[in-house]
């Protein structure tokens, strides 16, 4: 290994960094990575976990252990000197500040849930974002039920507080809808048979239509599925406002609830916001065909938290993975000498679930939807889960769902 290896200091555990991770030569570079999560999240199977249809340990992974010989550190970045080239932060447990010198950033901070500036909403709705989201969004649905089981509750009371309401009909919403479904028909009417007849699953979205990045056809019929499994499917409905009690739309119509989970997109972190370099729409930074962060010399970006100038693709996490994966070889590339080309995207389609056992697939030929389309959806999962341990993990966690019905413990 070169005693004087250059420096690479990148910011993040995502699926951009991870890939960046996984590719990079470790003989070449001191890898030095920082992030507040010391693990990397498949969060495409996030909403699996929000009723127990997967475990949380199932879809994590530790950045330790994805690669040897890199080095880690659990903290948060703050602020970055581009002149100088140094990082600074604070330790997670304890906000102890730390600073660190690189020749080369790479940044795959991410992004971070879009509120809109929307009163209430950071108070009183739960995101679906990270792990802790998901175990809090469980966490809430045992206790509406536990709650609406008390003897002698009124009613008019259950109305409220069986009432689970989505926000935004984008595919972290309509998945979670779909998985709450599928608890509510498979483990709910089991066990809570009496309170379900109450429980109502509401997809608010202020488009015409949700799915909107999703092919027409299958759009339609998501929402065709939606509907003839009561999911209460409302377009057009902006909402305005989350109160304590109830959900306010734009139309002044209020809508009570007993848990609301928003899922509207997503928009700058602190640290992107901070930073005094060219921004797209959504303020992510501008990069060049070569990831090169406009107007930097050393600083490179990839996933959510960036936008190449020449394209418009979207923040999801298979252009996070390719970026990541790009950006490690062409590092390598030239420390070999070599020259990289430029960054070329390929898309490899779409996939959602959409509950009962069907899923959609927007692939560039093929409009798939149903049953069929759901065993490619779970078969493409677990073929891109990270290691061997998660996928075993989640086949188990699926089998055992099917053989015994989902955990409804809360603790
Ligand atoms: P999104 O941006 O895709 O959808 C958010 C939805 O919320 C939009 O339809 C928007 O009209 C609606 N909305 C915004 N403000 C609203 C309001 N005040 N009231 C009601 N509705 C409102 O967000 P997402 O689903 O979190 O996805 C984020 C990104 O991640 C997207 O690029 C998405 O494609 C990607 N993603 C993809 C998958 C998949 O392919 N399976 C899964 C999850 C996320």
């Amino acid at each position: 290994m070169e005693a004087n290896r250059p420096r690479i200091l990148v910011l993040g555990t995502g699926f951009g960094s991870f890939s960046f991770i996984k590719h990079i030569d470790v003989e070449a570079f001191d890898v030095f990575v920082v992030s507040p999560r010391n693990h990397f999240l498949f969060t495409p199977l996030l909403p699996s976990t929000t009723v127990g249809t997967v475990e949380f340990r199932s879809i994590i992974e530790p950045i330790r252990v994805a690669r040897k010989g890199i080095r880690f550190y659990q903290a948060v970045c703050t602020r970055l000197d581009l002149e100088k080239s140094i990082a600074y932060g604070e330790g997670y447990f304890h906000r102890t500040p730390f600073e660190h010198a690189y020749d080369f950033l790479v940044l795959g901070v991410g992004a971070v849930n879009n509120t809109f500036g929307i009163p209430g909403v950071a108070e009183h709705a739960m995101f679906l974002k990270e792990l802790a989201d998901a175990r809090a969004i469980r966490q809430k649905i045992i206790e509406c039920l536990e709650r609406a089981s008390k003897p002698g509750r009124a009613p008019a009371d259950l109305d409220w507080l069986l009432r689970f309401v989505v926000v935004g009909g984008g595919p972290t919403g309509v998945e979670f809808a779909a998985e709450m479904h599928d608890f509510l028909r498979e483990d709910l009417a089991k066990w809570f048979p009496d309170l379900v007849p109450h429980v109502r699953i509401t997809v608010l979205e202020a488009k015409e239509q949700i799915l909107n990045m999703f092919d027409a056809r299958l759009r339609a019929y998501a929402t065709r599925v939606f509907r003839r499994s009561q999911i209460d499917v409302r377009t057009n409905s902006m909402v305005r406002e989350v109160r304590q009690d109830a959900i306010v739309l734009q139309n002044g119509e209020e809508i009570r609830y007993g848990l609301v989970v928003w899922s509207t997109g997503i928009g700058p972190t602190p640290l992107v916001r901070s930073l005094d370099v060219p921004k797209g729409p959504f303020k992510r930074l501008l990069v060049d065909d070569y990831l090169k962060v406009l107007t930097t010399t050393n600083v490179y970006a990839m996933g959510d938290c960036c936008r190449l100038e020449s394209q418009d693709l979207p923040p999801t996490a298979q252009v996070a993975q390719q970026e990541g994966k790009y950006l490690a070889r062409a590092f390598n590339q030239r420390a070999r000498g070599k020259t990289p080309g430029p960054f070329v995207y390929k898309h490899m389609g779409m996939l959602a679930y959409i509950g009962e056992r069907r899923a959609l697939a927007d692939l560039k030929n093929v409009k798939g939807r149903g049953f069929t389309t759901w065993l490619f959806w779970r078969s493409a999962y677990l073929t891109k889960l990270v290691s061997w341990k998660n996928k075993l993990l989640v086949v188990s966690d699926w089998l055992l769902t099917s053989l015994f019905g989902r955990d409804i413990s809360r603790f």
